[in-house]
């Protein structure tokens, strides 16, 4: 099998901008593709070659990575729309497509089978790490695939991630799946932290002392004791990661429980909560615009002195 030196990227925004600028860095020949011109040429000028339409990323490539927003993009991109082909069609055997959105199992099954057809191997490989860890090349991924195309994408992979927290979690699917289960976890987590500290703040406890006493406790978490900083020391509620993109995940996980049978009260709250957080914030609001909710509807802010 040919190592893989040439590659094609797809998706140049907050995440995919930084990560194929790493890309080119690390000595790949990489040619770029995004709709919007500005961000084509920001990694134009980081040293890739900016191709005209996604599918010219297939030409002469060894493997095409994607970093689209959600799973309607991937497919219209991958797997074609309005009669077009899409980049599966493009590419030659042995080539391997890499997903690293955060997309659905549903139509990364789609993408294996039409990949399949036409001998061009397939790997899920969605990210965590926000816009800082895209840019810092430190990202945590989850690879889904065979071993041996794993193998064979890690030099890529390490050049955009942190290599202790490159995670093979299973076959075709599994990277979507533990990524989309992550992000659930945490934005449960922001619910609960928006309610327990706006909660404790009403009811006259000093924030500084409530923080102090939950990080020390069994309640502990990285997002209280890390991520919430951000809003309680800044009032920074993260931009970086957007409301609309918040909403598609919570949404794509909505769908897997339902997919595999299991009711999931608590996630399906959780989705609407941040849908009304979208609906009142808007679509670029913060990812912990949870917490502002509850200050809002507390009446109160939470801030470290
Ligand atoms: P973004 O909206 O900043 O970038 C997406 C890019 O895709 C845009 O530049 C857009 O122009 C481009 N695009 C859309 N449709 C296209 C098409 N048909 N052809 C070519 N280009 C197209 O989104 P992002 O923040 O970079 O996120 C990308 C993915 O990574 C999403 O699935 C997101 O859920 C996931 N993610 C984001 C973060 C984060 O902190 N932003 C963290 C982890 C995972």
């Amino acid at each position: 099998m040919t190592a893989i030196q040439r590659v094609g990227f797809i998706g140049l925004g907050n995440m995919g901008g930084p990560m194929c600028s790493h890309l080119v860095r690390a000595g790949f020949s990489v040619t770029a593709f995004d709709r919007s011109s500005d961000a084509l040429e920001r990694v134009v000028s980081a040293g890739a070659r900016g191709a005209g339409s996604a599918v010219d990323c297939a030409a002469g490539v060894e493997a095409v990575i994607t970093m689209l927003p959600a799973p309607p993009h991937v497919e219209s991109v991958l797997l074609g729309a309005g009669g077009e082909d899409g980049v599966i069609a493009a590419l030659s055997p042995g080539t391997v497509a890499i997903d690293m959105s955060t997309s659905s199992v549903a139509v990364g099954s789609r993408v294996l089978a039409a990949a399949r057809a036409r001998g061009v191997e397939v790997l899920d490989a969605p990210v965590a790490g926000q816009s800082i860890g895209a840019q810092a090349g430190t990202l945590a991924i989850y690879v889904g695939g065979s071993d041996s195309v794993f193998e064979r994408a890690r030099p890529l992979l390490l050049a955009m991630g942190d290599a202790a927290r490159v995670f093979h979690v299973g076959g075709n699917g599994a990277g979507y799946t533990v990524k989309l289960l992550l992000n659930l976890m945490w934005f449960i987590e922001s619910v609960a932290v928006g309610e327990v500290l706006t909660v404790g703040v009403r009811a006259g406890v000093s924030l500084e002392k409530l923080h102090a006493a939950l990080v020390g406790s069994p309640a502990n978490s990285v997002f209280l004791e890390r991520d919430v900083r951000m809003v309680l020391d800044d009032g920074d509620y993260d931009e970086a990661f957007p409301m609309r993109l918040v909403t598609k995940d919570l949404g794509l996980a909505v769908d897997l429980a339902r997919d595999v049978g299991v009711p999931v009260e608590l996630t399906a709250l959780v989705e609407q909560i941040h849908r009304r957080v979208r609906n009142l914030y808007g679509d670029d609001a913060g990812e912990i615009s949870a917490v502002r909710l509850y200050e809002d509807l507390a009446g109160v802010r939470v801030r470290l002195p």
